[in-house]
């Protein structure tokens, strides 16, 4: 099958933008190729040569592409150089060069898609002494056999730089179509029967690619096996499936009715997801599916330890750890590790730093997912069966850790955990279904993320008094990492305790608040302050911060016009955030007052019908 078949698709492709006529080329292109070249096919027009998570990229320099072109033209580099200016794209350059030299030699054999293919692997996996002219070699060999617009394409994926824009979903869409009606066509045109056996297509296809995450393969099958051959394929070791993704909730309540009764309440860790294969050897992969296997040699060993001679696939978030204290770091520091992939080229990165990184910036993958055991496809059991073989076969050790989970009924118990995690720095909480399948893929209400920052209801702010501080914990460790806040009773002359803080702080705001309130801290409760929580470190009320807050509600924790509304409770603020506005400009005795808050209190529950 001759190269100028896919080139030529190419061009159609590229000229389209309407969707409809996407899905109708992509169509075509599939029933151009027999089923042992449509996976290079499809592989070639996501402008790779493998699925991602093989990890091995084309990506020649553009220079030593430059290089290639000028030598199997007899052009000057000048000459392309000039030419990738004016269209600030090598492989038109290229096409143009190639129009100008000469066309393809008579009687030279026309270039076929597994010759291109073979040399495209070849110049992928070059490496090491002498790579760059067999880079060149194998560019100029294809270069001097191709059609200037076989050249325009050829330069693209070499360089990695083809984007033709064809997103997975168009290539599903169109093997769906393929593989039921063979129409093109609105979804509205079909009668029902086609519509059905399309969407049922499609659903195969779909779930084909989320489990092997690789179109090419799903493509090959797919002619091969038709939709019976793409049923059997199945979860592997060493093939990553397509993680399943989190919807998100409003508030607490919608996300437990959301749950068959009880939940898995989860700590959100702010770090990496990986996806890890162990067999005989051991594979890490990203939420994206790229390997992360040679930049955590130090997980790979952990994790060898802490599953001894088994074959699993379990999944979980990587962060970052203090060597010092052992507690939790900044995402950054961990994006420091990943860097490294980046930094592949520059010299000042060798070997041994690499040994320094790991030692600097430790790391601990907490698991919370199993999808595979010893042959058997786990995602199709409820998460409480996966979890429980996870907790079984896991032995912890200082670089894999079970996540933190709770097993939950109740609303408020959620929601103590969610304040209790966040007042020491985690972003959120996880809240799953344990009677739900591991939806590949997809992005469902059995997972549900409940973030921190997610309540701006409260348009209202808050001008508050901090009258306490929290030490931080996990990555806020050795900081302040929350405040307890109070609004100011005007009759009485005291600060009333309303809520505590531990969201909206940058880090460097978080970084620099015990040095901001330590002409502040005081031995025991100043005068004048009235809170029955005990933070750790009282303060004198001096310093107004503007808080909004979520919801206003009664607690019996709570000093804010206690009694006023209800015996024996207070008022509190729930899920406030600060907005980053330090009011200086503000007195203590200018900050809302708890007159106000009972006032706030009381609209709120007017307009929601409630008094
Ligand atoms: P988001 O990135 O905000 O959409 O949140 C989902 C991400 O949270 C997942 O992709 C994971 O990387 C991460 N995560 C952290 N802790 C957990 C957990 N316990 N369960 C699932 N995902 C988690």
């Amino acid at each position: 099958m001759e190269f100028r078949r896919l080139a030529e698709a190419f061009e159609g492709i590229e000229a389209t933008s309407k969707r409809l006529e996407l899905t109708e080329r992509v169509l075509a292109l599939l029933k151009t190729f027999p089923d042992s070249l449509v996976d290079k096919a499809v592989w070639m027009m996501q402008g790779k040569i493998y699925p991602d998570y093989v990890g091995v990229e084309l990506g020649v320099a553009e220079k030593l592409t430059i290089r290639a072109i000028a030598r199997t033209y007899g052009a000057k580099e000048e000459e392309v150089v000039a030419l990738l200016k004016k269209s600030g794209d090598l492989g038109v350059a290229a096409e143009e060069v190639a129009k100008r030299r000469r066309q393809r030699t008579m009687g030279q054999a026309a270039l076929n898609l597994a010759g291109v293919y073979a040399t495209f692997e070849r110049i992928a996996r070059a490496s090491g002494a002498g790579s760059q002219d067999q880079k060149i070699g194998g560019l100029s060999e294809l270069l001097a056999a191709a059609s200037p617009l076989e050249a325009r394409y050829i330069v693209r994926l070499a360089t990695g730089k083809l984007r033709l824009g064809v997103a997975d979903q168009t290539v599903v869409d169109a093997l769906g179509i393929l593989l039921s009606d063979g129409k093109v066509g609105s979804v509205t045109e079909l009668d029902e029967g086609d519509r059905k056996s399309r969407d049922e297509a499609k659903a195969v296809v779909q779930r084909a690619a989320d489990v092997t995450s690789d179109l090419g393969t799903v493509a090959r099958t797919a002619l091969s096996a038709g939709l019976a051959g793409l049923k059997r394929l199945k979860l592997k070791l060493g093939v990553p499936l397509r993680p399943m993704l989190a919807e998100r909730a409003e508030t607490l309540e919608e996300a437990m009715a959301r749950m068959p009764g009880a939940a898995f309440v989860e700590y959100k860790y702010d770090g990496l997801r990986m996806q890890a294969h162990l067999g005989k050897s051991t594979e890490i992969f990203s939420r994206r599916l790229e390997q992360l296997t040679s930049q955590f040699p130090d997980v790979v060993k952990a994790l060898e330890k802490a599953f001894p001679g088994r074959q699993v696939i379990v999944e979980g978030e990587v962060v970052a750890i203090d060597p010092k204290t052992g507690r939790m770091r900044h995402f950054q520091e961990l994006s420091q590790r990943r860097g490294r992939k980046y930094g592949l080229g520059d010299a000042t990165l060798g070997e041994t730093d690499e040994r320094d990184v790991i030692k600097e910036i430790p790391v601990r993958l907490h698991l919370f997912d199993l999808l595979w055991h010893e042959g058997e496809d786990y995602t199709t059991r409820p998460l409480k069966e996966r979890r429980g073989l996870l907790e079984k076969l896991l032995k912890p050790n200082e670089g894999v850790a079970l996540g933190d989970l709770r097993r939950l009924t109740d609303t408020k118990d959620v929601e103590e955990y969610f304040q209790a995690v966040t007042l020491t720095g985690a972003e959120g909480i996880m809240i799953k279904n344990p009677d739900s399948e591991y939806e590949a893929g997809g992005r469902g209400f059995n997972w549900i993320k409940f973030k921190a920052d997610y309540d701006a209801k409260l348009a209202d702010t808050f001008d508050l008094v901090a009258i306490g501080a929290y030490w931080g914990q996990g990555r806020r460790g050795g900081w302040y990492g929350g405040l307890l806040l109070a609004s100011f009773n005007d009759a009485e002359g005291t600060f009333e305790s309303l809520c505590r803080l531990a969201t909206g702080f940058d880090d460097a705001t978080l970084a620099a608040l015990e040095e901001r309130f330590a002409p502040f801290v005081a031995k025991a409760k100043p005068k004048g302050v009235e809170s029955t929580l005990e933070p750790d470190v009282w303060l004198q009320p001096k310093v107004v911060l503007e808080v909004q807050g979520a919801e206003l509600t009664l607690s019996p924790n709570h000093r804010c016009a206690w009694g006023a509304l209800k015996d024996d409770a207070g008022l509190s603020v729930r899920f406030p955030r600060f907005t980053g506005r330090w009011r200086d400009d503000k007195k203590p005795e200018q900050a809302t007052t708890s007159k106000e808050v009972a006032k706030m209190f009381q609209a709120r529950r007017k307009r929601q019908g409630l008094a």
